[in-house]
């Protein structure tokens, strides 16, 4: 039976991205009752506003959506599409594994590490306000259900990926109420998971960790603002953005896209690498229970990655993204 995913083809390069990993999946003998919903620039211009109403209803009735880059509407009243997606569906936990690519030259070779960002509050709480003219506040919200429920999810991401420790990444040395209380909860949740051993380590300290050996670390999990530069700085560790996928996950709902933005400078020109989007389509198929098949994309997707001759431009390889899709479509149809 087909899955219904909606899709978000996104602006720039979206389209032609998104075209590319819908052709993989096929391939890969996944069929998918594509629901395109509008977000972004284009919802603008159609609709006009970036986050229709319906685009919600829809993604709440699919619970799944693949979703491309989305460049940010300009001028006042628009909020972030993402962090609306994230709170309309209360997508709370951002996951982001950064994981060695062979044939990706790093610093670093064998980094298989997740990222757990709670995506709700912390500074993104959006609770600014000006104390008096030159002075502005910005809340930073730390709730124990948040921690508790982003915490019960870095504990199970441990156990579901074979992970042996989780660390919890803070600065409760100086945050001693808003850390001290997300520390706090960790701690009281790791005691329904002895079989996972918690650490936890200052957010500065762990930064410098990460990029002396980052092969030290499994499954790390902060609040919202630590988690936006750290998952990217993990990011870094494997390649960049442009080969790290990226999963927000709600009680019910989950939505997967690729952490790099619209590339306006080659968006129409067929230029654009669909890995970090195919990458994340991959989760998703895990998430919808097709494992084989995401298995067999992701091997597909690297051993393609492996030669240098059948890369994009990005990675110093010469074919176009459709060329690109076309081989690891290729590489992964049923029965090769
Ligand atoms: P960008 O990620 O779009 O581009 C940075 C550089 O990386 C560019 O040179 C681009 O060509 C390259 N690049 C990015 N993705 C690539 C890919 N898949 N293949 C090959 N090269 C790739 O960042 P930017 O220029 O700062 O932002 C452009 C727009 O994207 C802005 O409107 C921004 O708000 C938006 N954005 C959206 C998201 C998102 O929706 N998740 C994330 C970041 C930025």
């Amino acid at each position: 039976m087909a899955h219904n995913v909606c899709l978000i083809e996104g602006d720039g390069i979206g389209p032609e991205i998104t075209a590319a990993v819908k052709r993989i999946i096929e391939a890969a003998g996944v069929s998918i009752d594509w629901r395109p919903v509008l977000a972004g620039v284009s919802a603008v211009e159609k609709a006009g506003t970036p986050l229709p109403p319906e685009t919600i209803l829809a993604i709440k009735e699919t619970k799944v959506a693949l979703k491309g880059p989305l460049a940010t509407a300009i001028g006042k009243g628009f909020r972030s599409v993402n962090v609306g997606l994230r709170q309309e569906l209360q997508l709370y936990a951002n996951f982001r594994p950064a994981r060695t690519i062979p044939g990706v030259k790093t610093r670093f070779e064998e980094v298989d590490l997740i990222v757990i960002r709670e995506n709700t509050e912390g500074l993104y709480s959006g609770l600014e306000h000006t104390v008096v003219p030159g002075v502005v506040e910005s809340l930073r919200v730390i709730s124990e259900k948040a921690s508790r429920r982003i915490a019960i999810f870095a504990f199970e991401t441990a156990r579901k990926y074979n992970r042996k420790t989780v660390t919890c990444v803070h600065k409760a040395n100086i945050l001693k109420l808003s850390d001290g209380l997300f520390l706090d909860t960790v701690n009281e949740v790791a005691k329904d998971y002895p079989d996972i051993e918690l650490n936890d380590c200052i957010i500065d300290a762990a930064a410098m960790k990460l990029v002396m050996d980052p092969t030290q670390f499994e499954v790390l999990v902060m609040e919202n603002l630590f988690g936006d530069i750290v998952s990217d700085l993990a990011s870094g560790l494997v390649g960049g953005l442009g080969v790290t996928p990226s999963g927000n996950y709600g009680a019910d709902v989950a939505i997967f896209e690729a952490v790099h933005g619209t590339a306006p400078d080659i968006a129409g020109k067929d230029l654009a690498n669909p890995t970090a989007l195919l990458l994340s389509a991959t989760m998703m198929l895990k998430h919808l229970g097709e494992m084989d098949a995401a298995d067999r994309m992701e091997g597909a997707l690297l051993s393609v990655l492996q030669n240098p001759e059948t890369r994009t431009g990005d990675l110093g390889g010469k074919l176009s993204t459709s060329q690109f899709a076309d081989t690891v479509a290729e590489a992964c149809a049923v029965g090769s």
